[in-house]
């Protein structure tokens, strides 16, 4: 089966003040408090564009590999929401900022069709919840907010992949130091057909996160081919997505891009972009994911994965390069990938909010390497530092978590534990490999996790095989 899945996605970009007014972007702390006539539409009110957000549009179109316009003309959409005080939308149309582009996801690369700059509407808040609401309010402080509009090709072929082009995208928007997840807003709208339908294109407006996005594609995919299967027929519309129900549903049957009824906006002369402006806005490009991944896996022979999954986000990257200029590198990014990341994700916060120490992890990583904790050890560390900061080094020594080298110590550990489990023993002798395990669990259980399995195994074997040839 073949799908097709493309992404329009709209990312806010990190300006101190709006696309158009000089009213402040972020960080408003009442409603309708930064707003200006500019950005509430009053008659007469002239909009004038933020250089800022020009420039870290065209950063964003440099690091995508777009081919770049000569000029940024600005086009007005015309449509009547309450959210939309003009009752049009400064957008570009014809001529987007970047166009022919691409992005980079694993062996892949995604063509992006353009990359626009355009103005947010502002929020319409439903009292009580979507559903239950009796009354909606608008807030206008996101009214003219710079929104960067970055289109793929539809190619795209699986729900995964659409998850990691959003991921890569976002992280390379970091990098630039143009977004902040925890600050600007990233929404994705995903459009996702099938073969079987004669690829009839559905669209699935505003996702937030990656997971959902994920979430998004797969049940409307399933959708539609349960649709098809039972003889039914999928219609071309726009559809929402219910993040609680985990399901989407219709919003409206597609309206055409000629229903918005596009001028050109007269108020804002059209912007010149110089070779000269272009030229200075590359050299200040930042060293972005890819070109970290490739030169991690070239010049430390790390694994491939393991350095795009570090480079993937900047400040795991920083903490990284930190590290590898003391401790083994290789090391390093497997400890990276298979823990650190592992634990981080499951606090569902970032690195930079969870207050990890660089020496702390260095510490981490010098007792794997000298072999003093066992990787057990070292998990039940990590999990315990995303929590609070603490010394590792003092963590092993007040627990007595020092990996248990002396095989004396260790051979009666575990004839003691032949001795009280003679089943399993039994089971073992008849052939049941992995009763074996199981008194392996229970030396685990005496030393506290500081012995490694694969050398009690070789031990208790040892043992029972002597016990049992005498
Ligand atoms: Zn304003």
């Amino acid at each position: 089966m073949s799908l097709k899945i493309g992404l329009e996605i709209h990312a806010s970009l990190l300006t101190k003040t709006k696309l158009f007014c000089s009213c402040q972007a972020y960080g408003a702390k009442e409603p309708n408090t930064q707003t200006c006539p500019v950005c509430l539409g009053h008659p007469g009110s002239k909009p004038v564009l933020n250089k800022k957000a020009l420039d870290y549009a065209l950063k964003l179109c440099l690091a995508l590999h777009c081919e770049i316009s000569q000029e940024a003309i600005f086009s007005r959409k015309s449509y009547f929401y309450p959210d939309l005080a003009k009752n049009y939308q400064i957008t570009q149309y014809e001529i987007p900022l970047g166009k022919n582009g691409n992005i980079q996801v694993s062996k892949n690369k995604i063509k992006i069709r353009r990359v626009h700059l355009e103005e947010d509407p502002g929020a319409l808040v439903h009292v009580g919840g979507k559903s239950k609401a009796s009354i909606s309010l608008v807030d206008y402080n996101r009214s003219g907010l710079p929104l960067c509009e970055i289109v793929t090709e539809p190619v795209i072929t699986s729900a995964s992949e659409a998850r990691e082009v959003v991921k890569q995208l976002t992280s390379i928007l970091e990098y630039l130091e143009i977004f902040d997840i925890k600050i600007c807003e990233l929404k994705a709208d995903v459009n996702c057909s099938i073969e079987q339908s004669g690829y009839t294109r559905v669209e699935i407006k505003n996702i937030t996160g990656f997971k959902e996005i994920e979430q998004a594609v797969i049940y409307e995919i399933k959708r539609q081919e349960n649709l098809v299967k039972k003889g039914g027929r999928i219609i071309q519309e726009t559809r929402g997505w219910d993040s609680e129900k985990k399901e989407t549903y219709t919003l409206r049957t597609k309206e055409t891009e000629e229903d918005y009824g596009y001028i050109t906006d007269t108020d804002l002369v059209p912007q010149e972009i110089t070779k000269e402006t272009i030229e200075t806005l590359r050299r200040e490009l930042p060293e972005l994911p890819q070109q970290k991944a490739e030169k991690y896996a070239k010049k430390y022979s790390i694994d491939k994965i393991d350095a795009e999954i570090i480079a993937q986000d900047k400040h795991v990257a920083e903490l990284f390069e930190k590290i590898i200029k003391k401790i083994d590198p290789k090391l390093t990014a497997k400890w990276f990938r298979h823990e650190l990341l592992r634990v981080i994700n499951l606090t569902e916060k970032t690195i930079h909010e969870l207050n990890l120490k660089e020496e702390h992890i260095l510490e981490i990583l010098s007792l794997i390497k000298e072999e003093t904790i066992t990787e057990k050890t070292a998990k039940e560390i990590v999990e315990n530092l995303v929590k609070k900061p603490f010394s590792p080094k003092q963590y092993i020594k007040e627990k007595g978590l020092e990996m248990k080298k002396n095989i004396y110590e260790l051979e009666n550990l575990c004839k003691e534990a032949v001795k009280e489990n003679q089943n399993a023993v039994k089971d073992y002798l008849a052939g049941e490999e992995k009763s074996i395990n199981f008194i392996i669990g229970k030396v685990m259980g005496k030393t506290k996790g500081t012995a490694k399995p694969q050398e009690l195994k070789e031990i208790i074997k040892n043992i029972i095989h002597d016990e049992n040839t005498q």
